[in-house]
C-alpha cells in the first residue's frame, strides 16, 4: 500500500506539470505574438509545449490505468492467497485424514488430519508413495483398486463398501479406517485425494457392545450361584483378558477363582499355585484388599518388577507364582451390589500384544456391573430358596417336636381323667410329665419367637453393669436337677471380683442355660463340665467346656446357624435355634461367640461380654 500511495503522489505532481506546461504553452504563444518573433516561430513554440503537455497527460493517464490495473491484479492475488490458506486450514483443521497422490500414487498432500493419524509429519511423507499407509497384505489389491477408480466414470467412491480396510501408522501399527476416494484432472495429469477416518475406537465400542450383549445372556443363563460364579470368572476369557481371578467374599472370608486360558503351560501352573494358596487375608498388600475397600478399580497399564514385590503378599508361593505368570498389565475391578463391594474382578494381561488403557478400564468396570448384578441375583435366589428349605424345615421340625410333648400331654390328662392310677406317686409322675412337656413346648415357642426377633433386629436388651458369677450362679441353679439326673460333675470357676459387664442380665443367662444345657445333652453321664470366667482388658470371656461327644471341624462353622442340628445329634431334641439365639444376644451386645471342638475329646464354647464402663472421674 505504501507503494501505490507514493505513485499517486507522483502522478499527481505529474498531472499538475503537465497543466502547468499547458497553461505556459498558451502564454508563450501570446507572449511571442508581439513583434519580436515571427507568427510561425511562436506558434511553433506553442505548439512544442503543448505537445509536451499532451505528452506527459498521456504518460499520466497511462501511469493512472497501470496503477488501476497493479492494483486490482494486487486485490485478485491477495484474495487468492486468502482463500488458499482458508482452504489449507480447512484441510488442517479436518479431523479427518485428506492425502492427495497423483497418477504415480505419490503423495502431494497431507493434513494435519493425517498426520496425527498416521504419526508422520507431511515432511517425511510427501513425494513418496502411497504404500507406505497401506499394510502390506493389502497393497497389491489397492493398487488395481486404484486403477479401475482412475479408468472408470465415477469422480469419487467409498473405499471398502465390500470389506473392511487398514490403514498402516508409524510403527508398522494396523487400525481399521473408513475412507472415500475422489479424482481430479489436472493440467498436470490426475490427482486423487483419499479422505480417512481411524475407526478404531468405533470399532472397538461395537465389538465391546456385542460382547456385552452375549455375556449378558451367558451369565444370566442360570440362576444357580456356583454355575454364575463360574460364568462370571471365564466371561472376560479369551476376549478381554488371558486370565481372570474372581475374588468374591463369603461372610468377611475371601474365596479365590480362577480360570486361566489355554495359554501356556507356566501361565496355567501359576494360576493352580494362585487359586490354590487360596485368597488374600485383610492385612495382605494385595490391591485386591483396597479395590474392595474403597470400591475404586485399579489400573495397572504395566506391570513392573517393583509393582509385584509392592503388592504380592510374602507368602514364597504366591509371590514366586505372580513372577512365572509374567503378567504385563491388570485391571482389578470391584464387584458391586447395594453399594457394597462383594468381589473383585482381576483381568491380566500376559501376552505381549494385550495392554490395558483408560477405555479397557471402563469396559472391564461394565463387565463387572454385569457379573456383579448376575452373581447378586443368583445368591439372593439361592437365599430365598434356601430360606424357603429352613422355613419349611423349622416347620417340619417344629411341628414334629411339639407333636412329642403335645402327645405326652393329652395321654397324660386322658390317663388321669378316665383310669386315674390309685397311687399318689403314680398319679404325680402322669402330672410332672404333662408339666414338663408343657415347660418344653413353652421353651420352644419362646425360641422361635426370640430368633424371629434376631432376624428382624428386634430383640431388645436392657443394659445394666451386672456382676458375672452371679449370673453364672443363677444359669447353674437352673439346671441342677438336669446335671444332677445326667451324673455329670459341674465345675465352676467364675471369680466374685471380675469387673462388672455391661449386659441384660435375663439374656447372658439365657445363653449360659443354652450352652449349658447342650453340655449336658451332649456329655455321657459321669462326665466334667466347666464354667470359666475371666477378665481382659476391654471384656470378660466366659466358656463352658464338656467332654462330650464333640462336633466334627466341618460342621463347627454351622453350630451358630439357625434350624442347624449336627448330623450326631439329629436324634436328640432340640430345634437347632439354641446357638443361633445365643449368638444374636451376643452379638447384640457387641460381644463374640466360637467354639473349638475335638470330636471324642469334648467342645469348648467361649464368648466375650463387654466390661461396664468405670464411672467418669468427677470433676473438682
Ligand atoms: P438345639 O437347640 O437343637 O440344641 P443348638 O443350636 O443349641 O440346637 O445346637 C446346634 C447343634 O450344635 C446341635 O444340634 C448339636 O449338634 C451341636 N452342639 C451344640 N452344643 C454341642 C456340644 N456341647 N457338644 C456337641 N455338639 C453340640
Amino acid at each position: 500500500m505504501p507503494l501505490l500511495a507514493n505513485r499517486s503522489v507522483i502522478a499527481a505532481l505529474w498531472t499538475a506539470l503537465a497543466a502547468a506546461l499547458a497553461v505556459l504553452g498558451v502564454a508563450l504563444a501570446a507572449f511571442w505574438r508581439g513583434p519580436g518573433l515571427p507568427r510561425a516561430a511562436s506558434l511553433v513554440i506553442s505548439v512544442l509545449v503543448l505537445c509536451i503537455a499532451g505528452a506527459l497527460a498521456y504518460a499520466i493517464a497511462r501511469e493512472r490505468t497501470v496503477n488501476t490495473r497493479v492494483r486490482h491484479l494486487q486485490d485478485v492475488e491477495h484474495d487468492l492467497r486468502a482463500s488458499e490458506a482458508k482452504f489449507a486450514g480447512i484441510l488442517d483443521i479436518a479431523a479427518d485424514a485428506i492425502i492427495t497422490v497423483d497418477a504415480a500414487q505419490r503423495i502431494v498432500h497431507f493434513n494435519k488430519g493425517a498426520e496425527r493419524i498416521f504419526a508422520y509429519t507431511a515432511s517425511e511423507v510427501i513425494g513418496r508413495s502411497l504404500e507406505m499407509l497401506i499394510p502390506w497384505r493389502y497393497r497389491l489389491a489397492h493398487d488395481g483398486h486404484m486403477k479401475a477408480f482412475a479408468a472408470g466414470p465415477y469422480a469419487s467412491r467409498r473405499m471398502g463398501e465390500r470389506r473392511e480396510i487398514f490403514g498402516l501408522r508409524r510403527g508398522d501399527v494396523e487400525f481399521p479406517a473408513e475412507a472415500s476416494i475422489s479424482k481430479l484432472s489436472t493440467p498436470a495429469g490426475w490427482l486423487f485425494t483419499v479422505v480417512l477416518r481411524d475407526i478404531t475406537d468405533r470399532v472397538r465400542i461395537e465389538r465391546e457392545q456385542r460382547f456385552l450383549a452375549a455375556a449378558g445372556e451367558q451369565i444370566a443363563g442360570s440362576l444357580d450361584y456356583e454355575a454364575t460364579v463360574r460364568a462370571a470368572a471365564n466371561l472376560a476369557v479369551p476376549e478381554m483378558a488371558d486370565a481372570c481371578v474372581l475374588d468374591l467374599l463369603d461372610g468377611d472370608q475371601l474365596t479365590r477363582r480362577v480360570v486361566s486360558t489355554d495359554g501356556p503351560e507356566c501361565v496355567r501352573e501359576s494360576l493352580a499355585v494362585l487359586a490354590e494358596a487360596g485368597p488374600v487375608g485383610p492385612d495382605s498388600p494385595s490391591r485386591v484388599i483396597d479395590v474392595l475397600r474403597t470400591r475404586q478399580p485399579e489400573l495397572v497399564s504395566v506391570v513392573t518388577d517393583e509393582w509385584l514385590e509392592a503388592h504380592t503378599d510374602d507368602r514364597p508361593n504366591v509371590a514366586a507364582a505372580w513372577r512365572a505368570l509374567g503378567a504385563r498389565s491388570l485391571m482389578i475391578v470391584p464387584l458391586l451390589a447395594r453399594e457394597r463391594a462383594f468381589g473383585t474382578l482381576t483381568l491380566l494381561a500376559v501376552t505381549r500384544d494385550r495392554r490395558y488403557e483408560m477405555a479397557d478400564l471402563v469396559f472391564a468396570e461394565e463387565l463387572a456391573r454385569r457379573s456383579a448384578l448376575a452373581l447378586e441375583n443368583a445368591r439372593l435366589y439361592h437365599a430365598a430358596r434356601t430360606a424357603t428349605r429352613a422355613r419349611d424345615e423349622v416347620l417340619g421340625v417344629v411341628s414334629h417336636d411339639l407333636q412329642n410333648p403335645l402327645s405326652a400331654i393329652v395321654m397324660g390328662a386322658s390317663v388321669l381323667t378316665e383310669q386315674p392310677p390309685a397311687d399318689p406317686d403314680g398319679r404325680r409322675q402322669l402330672l410332672r410329665m404333662i408339666s414338663e412337656s408343657a415347660a418344653w413346648m413353652q421353651r420352644l415357642i419362646r425360641d422361635l419367637l426370640d430368633m424371629s426377633a434376631i432376624e428382624a433386629g428386634r430383640l431388645s436388651i436392657e443394659r445394666r453393669p451386672e456382676q458375672a458369677h452371679a449370673i453364672v450362679a443363677s444359669a447353674v441353679r437352673m439346671l441342677e436337677s438336669a446335671v444332677a439326673e445326667r451324673a455329670v460333675a459341674l465345675e465352676i470357676s467364675v471369680p466374685n471380683d471380675l469387673p462388672l459387664i455391661d449386659v441384660d442380665a435375663a439374656r447372658i443367662e439365657q445363653v449360659l442355660v443354652n450352652l449349658l444345657g447342650n453340655a449336658i445333652k451332649f456329655t455321657a453321664s459321669g462326665g466334667r463340665i466347666a464354667v470359666r470366667a475371666s477378665a481382659g482388658p476391654s471384656a470378660v470371656e466366659v466358656s463352658v467346656a464338656d467332654c462330650g461327644i464333640g462336633i466334627p471341624l466341618e460342621e463347627q462353622a454351622h453350630v451358630f446357624e439357625r434350624y442347624y442340628r449336627a448330623r450326631h445329634a439329629t436324634r436328640r431334641r432340640g430345634a437347632g435355634l439354641g446357638l443361633a439365639i445365643a449368638k444374636g444376644i451376643i452379638d447384640q451386645h457387641g460381644g463374640r461367640i466360637w467354639v473349638e471342638s475335638t470330636v471324642g475329646e469334648g467342645s469348648v464354647f467361649t464368648f466375650t461380654l463387654p466390661l461396664a464402663q468405670p464411672p467418669a472421674a468427677s470433676v473438682r
